[in-house]
């Protein structure tokens, strides 16, 4: 009889990849899978407002583990992109969907612990401008391109700005640069 201890774990940032660890270290033989939805596992979520605020330049700093050193120290198969849409709990099975291909599959399971986290409130106050919205959340590394994309158009769509940069009102962001950018002005973030 196979006595090998499935875990899967939804869930890849601060509690599922803890608990992840915390697994291998109370069972060196268990099957561990670590489902998560987004891009990144474990990564430090306190460091994104320095991150925003262009304290810590280079988002792999924010990075605490990735998939391969994850696999490589602790043996723990980390699945991102990969949602998990349901629970059957008789069967002990999950259902989970690779969001990059499609595809849909099941992993059954011994034991399972969710760690799915929480969605950000997003209050319905978002004005247009520009045609775009100004509600923006900071839960995620990519969040964070979105409100610098944001901050970026914003200041070159100012007057004073068009005249910094010689009346190219819309030069394009420049990634990588972000140090070095002018900060949009205070009435631009209103
Ligand atoms: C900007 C910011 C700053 C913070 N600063 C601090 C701080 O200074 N000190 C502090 O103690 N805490 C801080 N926190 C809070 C801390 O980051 C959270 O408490 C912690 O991340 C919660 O961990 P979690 O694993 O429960 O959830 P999360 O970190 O939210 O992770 C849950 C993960 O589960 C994934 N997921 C959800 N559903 C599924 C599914 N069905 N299938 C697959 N994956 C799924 C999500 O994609 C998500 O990545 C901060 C949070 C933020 C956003």
């Amino acid at each position: 009889m196979n006595t090998t201890k499935r875990i899967l774990i939804v869930g890849g940032v601060a509690g599922g990849a803890s608990a992840a660890a915390r697994a291998r270290r109370l069972s060196e033989d268990a099957i561990i899978i670590m489902f998560e939805r987004g891009e990144h596992i474990s990564f430090a979520n306190c460091g994104l407002p320095y991150h925003i605020g262009g304290t810590i330049g280079d988002r792999k700093q924010l990075l605490v583990q990735t998939p391969e050193s994850f696999y490589k120290r602790f043996r723990i198969d980390v699945r991102t992109h990969t949602e998990v849409v349901s629970i059957n709990r008789e069967k002990k099975e999950v259902s989970a969907r690779n969001l990059t291909s499609g595809e849909e599959y099941v992993e059954s399971y011994d034991c399972m612990i969710l760690s799915p986290g929480a969605e950000p409130v997003r209050p319905q106050m978002a004005m247009p401008l520009a045609g775009e919205r100004r509600g923006f959340t900071a839960q995620v590394a990519p969040d964070r391109t979105c409100l610098i994309q944001w901050q970026l158009k914003c200041t070159f769509a100012q007057p004073s700005a068009r005249r910094r940069h010689g009346g190219r009102a819309n030069r394009p962001p420049r990634f990588g640069q972000e140090h070095g950018r002018k900060r949009p002005t205070p009435a631009a973030l209103q």
